[in-house]
């Protein structure tokens, strides 16, 4: 492993492939959900995906670089995602270096069922060790849930104090929306979404099986 940073050629091919993969396992359907890696710090320089492209089908030389005022600043016709204001956000308060966000039918369905709790606590599963700085799955993960909204400066706001309140999060909802994850890579980002998707999953899976009314769980204890 190199520690040279990737340059933007380098983190362009392998979005497109975390695209192709997310998309794949239906976390990225209908044009939905948006990735974004760094590039450069000073000045801020991201590689974005663009808005309305088939996440499947997205190739390498259709990411986008940004400014820290989402402004395309490579040589492009398209539009930056809507939701470039928040990566910009995440990157800037958690010093990411990728930040990825999923509109996966679990996630949904979670952010709706938890959002009068204000967020969802995930706690007990072995794969909570794939969340950056977790050594056991005694940890209680805090994944807070933030209502959607179309005003992407507000919610940028929103999303900046929601980061600030809950500095150990790994990642947030948005209210029938979707999963924003991040990591200081993007390797690191990507399992992060991988880790989360996974565990949202598994409890929404748990919940339908209690509600079906079929005894989960601690099988040998009595009657
Ligand atoms: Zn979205």
């Amino acid at each position: 492993m190199s520690d040279t940073p990737d340059t933007f050629a380098e983190l362009t091919s392998k979005l497109a492939t975390v695209a192709k993969s997310f998309h794949g396992r239906g976390w990225l359907l209908g044009t939905s959900g948006n990735l974004s890696a760094v590039v450069a710090r000073e000045p801020l320089r991201l590689a974005m995906s663009p808005s309305g492209i088939d996440k499947g089908e997205l190739t390498a030389d259709q990411l986008l670089s940004i400014d820290e005022n989402a402004r395309i600043v490579s040589d492009h016709n398209g539009k930056p995602s809507d939701e470039s204001l928040l990566h910009i956000r995440i990157v800037k308060d958690r010093n990411a270096g990728a930040v990825l966000h999923t509109h996966s039918v679990w996630n949904t369905i979670l952010s709706d069922l938890y959002a009068p709790e204000g967020g969802v606590t995930i706690e007990g599963y072995e794969m909570l060790k794939g969340l950056q700085g977790v050594p056991t799955h005694e940890h209680s993960e805090w994944l807070p849930i933030i209502e959607n909204s179309q005003d992407m400066p507000a919610l940028a706001e929103v999303v900046g104090r929601t980061l600030n309140e809950h500095k150990a999060a790994h990642g947030f909802l948005l209210r029938r929306h979707g999963l924003y994850s991040w990591g200081e890579t993007l390797a690191q980002a990507k399992r992060h979404i991988e880790i989360l998707e996974f565990l949202l999953e598994a409890m929404g899976r748990t919940s339908l099986i209690k509600r079906q009314g079929v005894k989960y769980g601690r099988s040998n204890d009595p009657q």
